[in-house]
């Protein structure tokens, strides 16, 4: 799974020039039994099979190059991937992510292995390994050099509080429906600033969550008035 997903792209180019290590590691590695049973019955009678911690705590404690290494254990209870943990997660030199599957992991490696659980939504999945991609993915993009140029990751959406401005490249006209004229101007100052009005705009209409605790700088507020005063029209 993993070789499908980090064998193309953005992560695959990051691994190639070293600015990135990804490692995967099988769990039955790391058994001493030998069946290399890695799940058992959950105590309490119920149905399923939950991860073993003997397993796991030795596969850490293989792995991780340093105590201060932070390992994570993927969850739909734990915390909600955004970009701020993601930008977290690539300031760390290693980082050790813990994937589940049947019920679950048996609750001791979540209170005295993982430093934290990260969720990637609310919804179950059958297993960690997609979320560990994605948790990945989005990480990589705040390692300096993966993204080709740091400004494109700088006006992402999230990053500043608010979602990315929209994007045209050619045709100039395709069917009728044009690329804005501002973008022609050659005036970067005032493509600057429409960028920001729509941005906003976006923020406002599908995420005002994300405006809310943001206080937004003079320049912005000048974007926004004109919108605020079209909707007055309205
Ligand atoms: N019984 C668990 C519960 O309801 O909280 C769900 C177990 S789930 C079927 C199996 C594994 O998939 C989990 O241990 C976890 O590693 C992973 N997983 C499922 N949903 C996830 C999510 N939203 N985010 C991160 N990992 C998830």
């Amino acid at each position: 799974m993993f070789e499908a997903v980090f064998s193309g792209g953005v992560v695959k180019r990051a691994i190639e020039k070293g600015s990135i290590e990804v490692h995967v590691h099988d769990l039955r590695d790391f058994t001493t039994d030998k069946h290399r049973q890695v799940d058992d019955r959950p105590y309490g009678g119920e149905e399923g099979m939950v991860f073993k911690p003997e397993p796991i705590f030795a596969a850490v404690e293989h792995v991780r190059r340093s105590p201060l290494t932070p390992v994570y254990l993927l969850s739909p209870q734990g915390r909600k991937l955004d970009s701020r943990l993601a930008e977290e997660l690539a300031g760390h030199s290693q980082v050790v992510l813990i994937c589940g599957r049947y019920e679950g992991v048996d609750e001791r490696v979540s209170e005295n292995l993982a430093a934290d659980e990260i969720s990637i939504g609310d919804y179950v999945l059958t297993g960690g390994e997609l979320a560990a991609m994605v948790v990945v993915d989005a990480a990589v993009r705040f390692v300096p050099g993966v993204v080709g140029k740091e400004e494109s990751v700088r006006h992402d959406s999230f990053i500043e509080g608010r979602l990315d401005y929209p994007q045209y490249t050619r045709p100039r006209d395709f069917r009728g429906m044009k690329v804005p004229q501002v973008l022609f101007s050659g005036d970067h100052k005032k493509i600057e600033t429409w960028r920001q009005k729509k941005a906003l705009e976006k923020t406002r209409q599908r995420r005002p969550d994300l405006l809310e605790h943001r206080p937004l700088s003079p320049e912005e507020k000048k974007g926004l008035d004109p919108i605020q005063e079209e909707r007055k029209r309205r």
